[in-house]
Protein backbone atom coordinates (compact mmCIF):
# COMPACT_ATOMS: atom_id res chain seq x y z
CA UNK A 1 0.00 0.00 0.00
CA UNK A 2 0.91 3.34 -0.27
CA UNK A 3 2.10 5.57 2.58
CA UNK A 4 2.53 9.36 2.41
CA UNK A 5 4.87 9.47 5.67
CA UNK A 6 7.61 12.08 7.21
CA UNK A 7 9.93 10.05 9.13
CA UNK A 8 12.14 13.28 10.04
CA UNK A 9 10.49 15.90 12.26
CA UNK A 10 11.45 17.60 15.24
CA UNK A 11 9.55 18.69 18.39
CA UNK A 12 10.25 21.49 21.20
CA UNK A 13 12.51 19.12 22.64
CA UNK A 14 15.25 20.06 20.13
CA UNK A 15 17.00 22.93 21.07
CA UNK A 16 16.34 24.13 17.76
CA UNK A 17 12.72 23.33 17.94
CA UNK A 18 10.07 25.66 18.02
CA UNK A 19 8.60 26.16 21.09
CA UNK A 20 5.37 25.87 18.88
CA UNK A 21 6.38 21.96 17.51
CA UNK A 22 4.38 20.42 20.67
CA UNK A 23 3.25 16.91 19.84
CA UNK A 24 -0.45 17.92 19.51
CA UNK A 25 0.28 20.63 17.08
CA UNK A 26 2.79 18.93 14.81
CA UNK A 27 0.71 15.63 14.72
CA UNK A 28 -2.53 17.76 13.71
CA UNK A 29 -0.65 19.17 11.47
CA UNK A 30 0.92 16.30 9.74
CA UNK A 31 -2.61 15.25 9.42
CA UNK A 32 -3.88 18.54 8.25
CA UNK A 33 -1.50 18.02 5.20
CA UNK A 34 -2.33 14.38 4.43
CA UNK A 35 0.31 12.33 6.15
CA UNK A 36 -0.69 8.82 7.14
CA UNK A 37 2.55 8.24 9.40
CA UNK A 38 4.84 10.37 10.92
CA UNK A 39 8.30 9.40 13.16
CA UNK A 40 8.97 12.31 15.90
CA UNK A 41 12.96 12.61 15.60
CA UNK A 42 14.57 14.99 18.15
CA UNK A 43 18.50 15.17 18.67
CA UNK A 44 19.83 12.24 20.55
CA UNK A 45 16.48 11.56 22.61
CA UNK A 46 13.03 9.75 22.21
CA UNK A 47 11.58 11.97 25.39
CA UNK A 48 8.77 13.50 23.53
CA UNK A 49 7.70 10.06 21.74
CA UNK A 50 5.69 9.26 24.35
CA UNK A 51 3.65 11.96 23.93
CA UNK A 52 3.32 12.02 20.52
CA UNK A 53 1.95 8.61 20.12
CA UNK A 54 -0.22 9.33 22.22
CA UNK A 55 -1.71 12.08 20.07
CA UNK A 56 -1.24 10.00 16.92
CA UNK A 57 -3.78 7.34 18.46
CA UNK A 58 -6.02 9.88 19.26
CA UNK A 59 -5.84 11.53 16.07
CA UNK A 60 -5.86 8.57 13.93
CA UNK A 61 -2.10 8.64 12.53
CA UNK A 62 1.00 6.59 13.09
CA UNK A 63 3.31 8.16 14.99
CA UNK A 64 6.40 5.88 14.89
CA UNK A 65 8.65 7.00 17.88
CA UNK A 66 12.28 7.85 16.39
CA UNK A 67 15.46 10.03 17.00
CA UNK A 68 18.00 11.93 14.94
CA UNK A 69 21.18 10.41 16.13
CA UNK A 70 24.48 12.74 16.32
CA UNK A 71 27.01 9.63 15.67
CA UNK A 72 31.02 10.51 17.25
CA UNK A 73 32.10 11.64 13.26
CA UNK A 74 29.04 14.32 13.77
CA UNK A 75 27.07 12.63 11.21
CA UNK A 76 23.09 12.77 11.39
CA UNK A 77 21.27 9.51 11.26
CA UNK A 78 17.66 8.72 11.66
CA UNK A 79 16.91 6.07 13.78
CA UNK A 80 13.12 4.85 14.06
CA UNK A 81 12.01 2.15 16.58
CA UNK A 82 9.05 -0.95 16.85
CA UNK A 83 7.84 0.73 19.92
CA UNK A 84 7.69 2.92 22.73
CA UNK A 85 9.35 0.60 24.63
CA UNK A 86 12.28 0.13 22.48
CA UNK A 87 12.50 4.16 21.69
CA UNK A 88 12.96 4.56 25.76
CA UNK A 89 15.41 1.48 26.17
CA UNK A 90 17.17 2.89 23.11
CA UNK A 91 17.10 6.54 24.32
CA UNK A 92 18.19 5.23 27.78
CA UNK A 93 21.41 3.76 26.55
CA UNK A 94 22.26 6.80 23.60
CA UNK A 95 22.10 9.20 26.80
CA UNK A 96 24.54 7.27 28.36
CA UNK A 97 27.36 8.39 25.22
CA UNK A 98 26.21 11.86 25.67
CA UNK A 99 29.36 14.23 26.73
CA UNK A 100 28.04 15.69 30.19
CA UNK A 101 27.50 19.09 28.47
CA UNK A 102 24.80 20.80 29.74
CA UNK A 103 21.70 23.15 27.97
CA UNK A 104 22.26 26.55 28.21
CA UNK A 105 18.47 27.68 27.92
CA UNK A 106 19.22 31.25 27.78
CA UNK A 107 20.82 30.30 23.96
CA UNK A 108 19.31 26.96 22.63
CA UNK A 109 16.53 27.59 24.33
CA UNK A 110 14.44 25.11 26.69
CA UNK A 111 14.40 21.11 25.79
CA UNK A 112 10.78 20.53 26.84
CA UNK A 113 9.34 17.25 27.73
CA UNK A 114 5.81 17.52 26.84
CA UNK A 115 2.30 14.90 28.05
CA UNK A 116 -0.27 13.87 25.52
CA UNK A 117 -1.65 17.27 25.83
CA UNK A 118 1.30 19.33 25.55
CA UNK A 119 1.58 19.77 29.32
CA UNK A 120 5.50 20.46 30.27
CA UNK A 121 6.39 17.36 32.30
CA UNK A 122 10.11 18.24 32.48
CA UNK A 123 13.08 19.90 30.79
CA UNK A 124 16.08 18.04 29.88
CA UNK A 125 18.98 19.11 31.28
CA UNK A 126 21.74 17.27 29.14
CA UNK A 127 22.24 19.76 25.60
CA UNK A 128 21.51 17.56 23.03
CA UNK A 129 22.99 18.87 20.17
CA UNK A 130 26.37 17.52 20.90
CA UNK A 131 27.71 14.20 19.28
CA UNK A 132 27.50 10.88 21.19
CA UNK A 133 29.88 8.06 21.32
CA UNK A 134 29.04 6.12 18.65
CA UNK A 135 30.42 5.77 15.90
CA UNK A 136 28.78 5.50 12.19
CA UNK A 137 30.10 2.04 11.79
CA UNK A 138 28.56 0.74 14.70
CA UNK A 139 25.26 2.76 14.25
CA UNK A 140 23.16 -0.06 12.39
CA UNK A 141 23.61 -3.10 14.17
CA UNK A 142 23.35 -0.99 17.83
CA UNK A 143 19.87 0.02 15.86
CA UNK A 144 19.17 -3.25 14.73
CA UNK A 145 19.62 -4.91 18.18
CA UNK A 146 16.69 -2.48 19.49
CA UNK A 147 14.39 -3.93 16.81
CA UNK A 148 14.58 -0.50 14.73
CA UNK A 149 16.07 1.01 11.55
CA UNK A 150 18.25 3.62 10.49
CA UNK A 151 19.68 5.61 7.84
CA UNK A 152 21.86 8.97 7.13
CA UNK A 153 20.22 11.80 7.13
CA UNK A 154 19.98 14.96 4.47
CA UNK A 155 22.93 13.68 2.61
CA UNK A 156 22.66 16.75 -0.04
CA UNK A 157 23.48 19.09 3.49
CA UNK A 158 26.55 20.51 3.50
CA UNK A 159 27.08 19.85 7.61
CA UNK A 160 26.23 16.80 9.72
CA UNK A 161 25.65 14.99 6.71
CA UNK A 162 27.73 11.39 5.73
CA UNK A 163 28.32 12.63 2.64
CA UNK A 164 29.91 16.10 3.87
CA UNK A 165 32.10 14.26 6.63
CA UNK A 166 33.10 10.93 4.94
CA UNK A 167 32.64 12.23 1.29
CA UNK A 168 31.67 8.94 -0.10
CA UNK A 169 29.10 5.80 1.02
CA UNK A 170 30.88 3.06 1.90
CA UNK A 171 29.37 -0.68 1.37
CA UNK A 172 30.59 -1.23 4.87
CA UNK A 173 28.55 1.06 6.71
CA UNK A 174 26.10 -1.41 6.17
CA UNK A 175 22.62 1.22 5.36
CA UNK A 176 20.00 0.14 2.94
CA UNK A 177 18.04 3.52 2.76
CA UNK A 178 19.74 6.93 2.37
CA UNK A 179 17.94 10.65 3.02
CA UNK A 180 18.14 13.66 0.93
CA UNK A 181 16.31 16.80 1.36
CA UNK A 182 13.38 17.56 -0.90
CA UNK A 183 15.38 20.09 -2.57
CA UNK A 184 18.23 17.60 -3.79
CA UNK A 185 18.51 16.97 -7.30
CA UNK A 186 18.91 12.99 -7.21
CA UNK A 187 20.34 12.31 -10.84
CA UNK A 188 23.62 13.82 -9.79
CA UNK A 189 24.23 11.97 -6.81
CA UNK A 190 23.12 8.83 -8.55
CA UNK A 191 25.55 9.82 -11.10
CA UNK A 192 28.46 10.30 -8.05
CA UNK A 193 27.42 7.63 -5.63
CA UNK A 194 26.85 4.43 -7.72
CA UNK A 195 26.30 3.13 -4.18
CA UNK A 196 22.72 5.20 -3.94
CA UNK A 197 21.72 3.10 -6.90
CA UNK A 198 21.17 0.08 -4.69
CA UNK A 199 19.66 1.86 -2.19
CA UNK A 200 16.07 2.85 -1.13
CA UNK A 201 15.83 6.63 -1.38
CA UNK A 202 13.95 8.82 1.17
CA UNK A 203 12.56 12.33 1.02
CA UNK A 204 11.53 13.90 4.62
CA UNK A 205 11.12 17.40 5.94
CA UNK A 206 12.99 17.77 8.90
CA UNK A 207 11.13 20.20 10.11
CA UNK A 208 12.16 22.28 13.22
CA UNK A 209 9.05 24.58 12.37
CA UNK A 210 5.16 24.07 11.97
CA UNK A 211 5.64 26.57 8.35
CA UNK A 212 8.22 23.64 7.84
CA UNK A 213 6.26 20.81 7.58
CA UNK A 214 5.47 20.30 3.28
CA UNK A 215 2.85 18.34 1.74
CA UNK A 216 3.48 14.75 0.96
CA UNK A 217 5.41 14.37 -2.16
CA UNK A 218 6.06 10.35 -2.74
CA UNK A 219 4.42 7.64 -1.26
CA UNK A 220 6.43 4.40 0.69
CA UNK A 221 4.98 1.07 -0.74
CA UNK A 222 4.88 -0.26 2.33
CA UNK A 223 2.78 -3.33 3.43
CA UNK A 224 0.97 -2.00 6.44
CA UNK A 225 0.59 1.54 7.93
CA UNK A 226 2.71 0.84 10.78
CA UNK A 227 6.21 0.77 12.57
CA UNK A 228 7.40 -2.49 11.86
CA UNK A 229 6.39 -2.49 7.96
CA UNK A 230 8.53 0.99 7.50
CA UNK A 231 11.21 -0.41 9.83
CA UNK A 232 11.26 -3.89 7.51
CA UNK A 233 11.18 -1.26 4.52
CA UNK A 234 14.21 0.74 6.20
CA UNK A 235 16.48 -2.23 6.45
CA UNK A 236 16.12 -3.40 3.40
CA UNK A 237 13.60 -6.57 3.11
ZN1 LIG B 1 20.26 16.78 10.95
ZN1 LIG C 1 16.81 16.90 11.85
Amino acid sequence: MNIYADLHLHSCLSPCGDADMTPNNLVRMAKLLGYDMIALTDHNTCRNCAAAMEVGAREGITVVPGMELCTAEEIHCVCLLPDLQAAEAFSAHVHTTLPPVPNRPEIFGEQLVLDAFDGVLDTEPLLLTTASAIGIDALPKLVRSFGGACFPAHLDRASYSLLSVLGELYPELDFQTAEFTHKAFLPQYLERHPLLRGMRLVRNSDAHYLENMVEPAEPLPLTACTAAALIDFINGN
